[in-house]
């Protein structure tokens, strides 16, 4: 560690960060601790223009499927899942998912993200069939099934990460949403009661990227963690993805911070208040600078909503992510926020970038 830099002036540290040196954990903390806000928002706005010096902001027509609400965790951060036997549980069927994806296909969309919650009883077939069924009949991507969903079936069918996901991939599996990870730090999942640890989140991913599947990552901010556990969540991400892009694999094609939503969760309870617009921006930013090992970073808008969102695009974001026509997750949990291709797209125009729409992959698609 360079003692000299973490006594140091904080100017010291962000020359460091400017020439992508990567700082030691303590330094990082004094960087979010420390940095203004405007010379945070300056080096990973360079850091964006230099990995993406065409300008453009990319994002994705999809829908989100939540096939299932029956969940075996009992995360109390979730406004979403049913206990199992619970008279309000649903698992969707196979004609239910067929109308919303024919639905999403009409508005021109590319694909869905499809996810659930560890439900003990569907069969592997249910998981498999379904997307067969999908790729056969509409040739849609299909970015589904989040780490502590493979961590769910291979518990319950008492098979590897691998065996599960190689299933899946044979029957049409594309990619895998970072759903999940929120702080990879056990102190903290444990008081939130998150059934899949770090590790085991950890592992679940490196079985996909192990076998060629693309994945993004996430970080739930704002419920209850400290800046160090946000740092350690930030550390675990860039070693993991320092293994995979060494082994050859795509690993995670990006990153996506967003906030925690209290409403209708046992804990909004104690944590009423969503994380001020502010910081999350400064650790939109910090992140950016963090992970220079992903090529995408994405501003959650779902979350913080479109006028902050379109603030993002200048704190190292070169993604706005998806229009969300059905979202039930974090919804429940009180983010409302809707928009429609053509407002994504006169957002980032007016903010001055190029819109590409892209797959859930970040594959472009050329128009
Ligand atoms: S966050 Fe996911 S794993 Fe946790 S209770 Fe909700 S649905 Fe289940």
């Amino acid at each position: 560690m360079n003692t000299a830099a973490t006594t140091g002036p904080i100017t010291d540290l962000l020359e460091r960060v400017s020439r992508k040196e990567h700082l030691a954990q303590d330094e990082w903390i004094r960087v979010i601790d420390e940095a203004e806000t405007e010379d945070l928002r300056r080096l990973a706005d360079d850091l964006r223009r230099e990995l993406h010096p065409d300008d453009a902001v990319t994002y994705v027509v999809d829908r989100n499927i939540n096939y299932s609400n029956v969940c075996f965790s009992v995360c109390n951060f979730c406004a979403f899942y049913r206990k199992p036997g619970d008279s309000e549980g649903y698992v969707h069927t196979y004609e239910e998912i067929f109308e919303k994806v024919e639905e999403m296909i009409e508005i021109g969309g590319s694909g869905v993200l499809m996810q659930g919650g560890l439900h003990p009883d569907l069969p592997m077939e249910y998981y498999t069939g379904l997307l067969g069924e999908l790729k056969k009949r509409y040739g849609i991507h299909l970015h589904c099934f989040s780490p502590t969903e493979i961590y769910g079936m291979a518990k319950t069918f008492g098979m590897s990460n691998e065996q599960v996901l190689r299933q899946l991939k044979e029957a049409g599996l594309d990619s895998i949403p970072g759903g999940g990870g929120e702080i990879l730090v056990d102190e903290i999942r444990r008081k939130r009661r998150t059934e899949c640890n770090s590790q085991e989140w950890l592992d679940a991913m490196e079985a996909a990227h192990q076998l060629g599947i693309k994945t993004t990552a996430t970080m739930m901010i704002g419920y209850g963690e400290t800046i160090e556990q946000r740092i350690q969540h930030l550390e675990k991400l860039r070693r993991l993805q320092e293994r995979s892009l060494k082994a050859g694999y795509p690993g995670f094609v990006s990153f996506i911070p967003w906030t925690f939503q209290p409403d209708n969760t046992p804990i909004g309870k104690i944590i009423p208040d969503r994380l001020p617009a502010e910081e999350y921006l400064r650790w939109l930013a910090l992140s950016r600078l963090y992970l220079n090992n992903i090529p995408n970073v994405q501003v959650s808008w779902l979350t913080v909503g479109l006028a902050d969102g379109r603030r993002g695009l200048h704190f190292g974001a070169n993604d706005i992510g998806s229009t969300m026509i059905e979202e039930n997750v974090i919804s429940k949990a009180g983010a409302n926020h809707k928009a429609t291709e053509l407002m994504l797209v006169n957002v980032i125009r007016e903010e001055g970038f190029n819109p590409v729409k892209r797959k859930a992959d970040y594959t472009r698609i050329l128009q």
